[in-house]
């Protein structure tokens, strides 16, 4: 079960390494407004009702408890795809939600910030792509702004690959706490994949609060992605924002 989730989800995730995969960017032909047009399988991009990212505004007050997430080391690949620096995890790192355990597969960065908070920007926003066992998607979205250093990112961004979808292992085991906020209280959403094939029905947490990392370390972000990839943000169409 856990390989065949594996597999699916490899598919779904890091669809860029596909060779038959239509080429898509975050600029030109390419671009985000053309992405439903590119392939059939990208249509959800351009009919979707429920895309993301979103501003998030007017969020209804369903007293959420903070989440409980147990931290672990959790890097074992980084590559950049040329879309995102992403990193593989091993099955250490997992959350309950719904009454359903997600387990951590893989997470990667977009500067500047997809999602908003009040028509706010960030510079840099994580995402902590889970999944449970019958394929659910939750993803986990931080916010950073630049302030200290990061600690947690310096093992990732010192071992930055300089060519292209080339994967460089982790050989340092470094603890993820660091990347998430001291408050775990956050907003939920229903929403979708901010790339091709822009697939819905993943469930969105975003962390109310920020954590942060160095303007050196921004610049290495910046650098090695060459270009923002942010999608635009997505029209709301009646979801209700949870917090
Ligand atoms: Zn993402």
């Amino acid at each position: 079960m856990k390989r065949l989730l594996t597999v699916s989800l490899f598919a779904l995730s890091v669809s860029a390494f596909a060779e038959s995969t239509p080429h898509w960017a975050y600029e030109g032909k390419g671009g985000p407004d053309n992405w439903g047009k590119l392939s059939d399988t990208f249509a959800t991009c351009k009919t979707g009702k429920y895309q993301s990212p979103i501003d998030i505004r007017h969020p209804f007050d369903a007293t959420l408890p903070p989440l409980t997430l147990d931290f672990h080391t959790a890097a074992e690949k980084l590559v950049n795809n040329g879309h995102t620096l992403l990193v593989t995890a091993g099955d250490e790192d997992e959350f309950r939600l719904d009454d359903t355990t997600f387990i951590l597969r893989q997470y990667h960065f977009h500067t500047p910030s997809e999602n908003r908070i009040n028509g706010k920007s960030f510079p840099l926003e994580a995402h902590f792509v889970h999944a449970s066992e019958n394929g659910d998607i939750a993803v986990l979205a931080v916010m950073f702004e630049t302030g200290p250093e990061n600690s947690a990112l310096t093992p990732l961004l010192e071992r930055l690959p300089k060519e292209k979808n080339r994967e460089v292992s982790i050989d340092k085991r470094f603890n993820l706490r660091p990347l998430f906020p001291d408050d775990l209280h956050y907003y939920r959403f229903s929403g979708s994949l901010t790339t091709p094939p822009c697939t819905e029905g993943l469930r969105w947490i975003v962390m109310k609060n920020t954590v942060t990392l160095s303007e050196k370390q921004l610049e290495t972000f910046k650098q090695a992605l060459e270009h923002s990839n942010n999608r635009p943000l997505q029209p709301l169409n009646g979801r209700v924002i949870v917090q």
